[in-house]
């Protein structure tokens, strides 16, 4: 059954711009759903909605969850990293945030680490690493907070080809060990094709979903 659903979205932002308008989604819980379109399409403005960053002009967003059982983590193309601190204290900030010791966080913190494949880079500084260990970083700082949904903005655009595949093969495994509900926006076609088991393809002016396609996965699913 759907975790998150939007009724009826409109926005309109205030120099006038309709972003979105009349959008309907339901996404189930654990569904890997992709948004694909061409830029300014709304795939952001979802996300950012979903996440409760802005307000609908019209219609309504409803979960199934609770506020507080909702942990939603969102990582963005740019890792924006803490240049000052280290890998394992860029992870940690978030437990920082929410006040858990250090004592409590160092070990959620090393396993997180571990599962991005960034053990042996704990001591590194932003500057140090290349731009897909920094997404490594932005993804385990995302992680760490144990959320049950994961929007992602084009995570992967800025990377070359080849450690995009890299980390797409990476994303995939940990999403099949850990199931979160997971809203990925890209502009590529391929990339969501393979991550996900769903397909939106928005289309502009105003934006709105024009094909909704689901994915025949090779792995097992539950539903
Ligand atoms: P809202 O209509 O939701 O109140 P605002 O119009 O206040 O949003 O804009 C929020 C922020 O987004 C502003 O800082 C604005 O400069 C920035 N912004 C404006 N136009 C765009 C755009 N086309 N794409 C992305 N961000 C924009
Ligand atoms: P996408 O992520 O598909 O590129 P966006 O959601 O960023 O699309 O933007 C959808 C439309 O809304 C675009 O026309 C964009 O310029 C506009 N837009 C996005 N953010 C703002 C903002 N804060 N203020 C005004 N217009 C915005």
């Amino acid at each position: 059954h759907p975790i998150i659903t939007l009724n009826q979205i409109t926005k309109v932002y205030t120099n006038g711009t309709v972003a979105l308008q009349d959008l309907n989604l339901a996404i189930p819980e654990s569904q890997f759903v992709s948004l694909v379109g061409p830029s300014g399409c709304g795939k952001s403005t979802v996300l950012r909605l979903i996440a409760g960053l802005g307000r609908t002009s019209s219609g309504s967003i409803d979960w199934s969850i609770t506020q507080q059982a909702r942990k939603l983590a969102f990582v963005f193309q740019d890792a924006a990293l803490m240049p000052w601190a280290n890998v394992r204290e860029n992870v940690r900030l978030p437990l920082k945030l929410a006040r858990m010791s250090k004592k409590d966080s160092q070990k959620l913190v090393q396993e997180t680490l571990e599962l991005v494949g960034l053990e042996g880079f704990e001591e590194n500084y932003p500057r140090q690493l290349s731009g897909g260990m920094k997404m490594r970083v932005s993804i385990a700082r995302a992680l760490v907070t144990q959320p049950n949904v994961l929007l992602m903005d084009e995570p992967f655009g800025a990377l070359d080809e080849i450690t995009r595949s890299k980390l797409n093969g990476d994303l995939l495994n940990l999403w099949l060990q850990q199931r979160w509900t997971v809203v990925f926006v890209t502009h590529n076609i391929y990339e969501a094709v393979y991550l996900s088991n769903r397909v939106l393809v928005m289309g502009i002016s105003p934006g709105r979903i024009v094909a909704d396609v689901e994915i025949d996965v090779p792995y097992p699913r539950d539903d």
